[in-house]
């Protein structure tokens, strides 16, 4: 009963569910064990007095491509952890691709738990894949613990993990509607995709338009209304395909949306080097601005990294060859909370964002938001403090950026892990879905 708490963090500016305000959190074997006016947190073994540096809640980032096993020299467990507690990301979920075996059966959902077991700095859970012809792992992967299925409707860049036509998205929609999962799906519409007619950015924006993407996701919207399937669309970067999420709103067809760090910071204009390249692309100031604003209404719920890596040889050429994929993990809070700032938004709608709703999406347990009984995963973030992005200060395998050089505000200054500093030691656990 009288045991003595494990730590005491106190900050005058700490980021609850219910907004910011000054608190004292106090942890408890791993957990948040209470959460206490400022200065009245009952004594602990340790203590941390933050004062005006803000205390938020760890990041859930449900988009990362950590490519290990079979694509290692891209990006491995170990070094994409790392970088994640640094940037205070103390969840993340691996993509299904890039690794080789792609997370598409029992066996590769196997060799992944393998490969990053004792090699994570933060906790890691999986997502699995839809692809045609194995409808019948979707069931089982889904009782192993994935925390959903991501699909494709266009190229996926690797040949192992090829698109769904449309009449096999609907029967995988079926399928895990059948089990109440969800699934995650990449946006494009082959048919509005070309290639590109030179190695410039404008031509690569051009061979992947606004419309590709509005397409897609207004046929993604159809077959959820169709199956009942929970469907989220990853990587929103055409503001166009706003209203067709209000119109599915209105209709209660149950489809959320993401964007990445990448959409709401940078633009077309300023896509100076191949590090600016992804799918799909990074598009003009006014698109950007409306995403923000798609973001304020609730259209947008999540911004999560994208983190998608190759290697530096990969990422050389022009823009119609090099790898498409944006290096972000650790920089994803600075370069939201910049962007964010300038634009009025409050540190808790960052964290919204950037840690509890994509908690949600998943629904990763003790997750997502400082309350009792959570896991203590906790980050100490100075939102004034400026930094220019120096790419030998990143810890993913290949510190290829954009943001190189750009001054940011707001860091990182430590993050806990179950109430344990994160980042020099492997303390990450795999996480699984569990049944609600
Ligand atoms: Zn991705």
């Amino acid at each position: 009963m009288n045991r003595v708490d494990d730590l005491l963090i106190r900050s005058r500016r700490a980021v609850l569910p219910d907004g910011e305000r000054p608190a004292d959190v106090s942890v408890r074997d791993g957990r948040i064990a209470a959460i206490s006016d400022h200065a009245g947190g009952a004594p602990a073994k340790a203590a941390v007095d933050l004062g005006d540096v803000a205390l938020l809640p760890g990041l859930v980032d449900t988009h990362v491509h950590i490519n290990e096993p079979g694509r290692t020299e891209w990006e491995g467990f170990a070094t994409a952890t790392r970088a994640a507690a640094a940037g205070g990301v103390t969840t993340l979920i691996d993509m299904p691709l890039n690794s080789l075996p792609p997370t598409v059966d029992p066996e590769a959902l196997e060799a992944k738990r393998a490969a990053a077991e004792g090699a994570c700095a933060v906790d890691v859970g999986f997502w699995g894949g839809a692809v045609p012809g194995n409808l019948a792992s979707l069931r089982p992967l889904h009782r192993l613990g994935v925390f959903g299925f991501k699909c494709f409707t266009s190229d996926s860049g690797v040949p192992e993990f090829p698109p769904l036509s449309h009449e096999q998205t609907r029967a995988a929609f079926r399928e895990i509607a059948s089990f109440g999962g969800l699934v995650i799906v990449h946006a494009e519409d082959p048919a509005a995709l070309s290639a590109p007619s030179g190695g410039g950015y404008a031509e690569f924006l051009a061979s992947r338009p606004a419309s590709a993407e509005r397409r897609a996701v207004e046929r993604v919207v159809r077959l959820a209304a169709e199956t009942g399937v929970r469907a989220h669309i990853l990587h929103l970067s055409a503001a166009d395909c706003l209203d067709v999420l209000a119109e599915a709103r209105a209709q209660g067809v149950p489809v959320t949306a993401e964007t990445c760090p990448h959409y709401l910071a940078l633009t077309a204009q300023e896509a100076a080097g191949t590090a600016f390249k992804c799918c799909p692309p990074i598009r003009g100031a006014a698109n950007r601005e409306r995403l923000w604003q798609g973001l304020a209404d609730g259209l947008i719920s999540c911004v999560v990294s994208d983190h998608s890596p190759c290697t530096p040889e990969l990422k050389r050429g022009d823009f119609a060859t090099a790898w498409g994929g944006v290096s972000s993990l650790q920089l994803g809070l600075p370069v939201v909370w910049t962007a964010a700032r300038e634009r009025g938004h409050r540190l808790d709608e960052v964290v919204r964002w950037m840690s509890e709703a994509p908690a949600a999406l998943a629904g990763v347990p003790r997750k997502g938001g400082i309350a009792v009984g959570n896991d203590a995963d906790l980050v100490a973030f100075a939102p004034g403090e400026t930094l220019t992005v120096d790419p030998a200060a990143l810890h993913h395998r290949h510190p290829v950026t954009p943001y190189e050089g750009r001054t940011l505000t707001g860091a990182v200054r430590r993050t806990w892990l179950r109430g344990v500093p994160a980042g020099e030691r492997p303390a990450g656990r795999l996480l699984a879905r569990e049944a609600r």
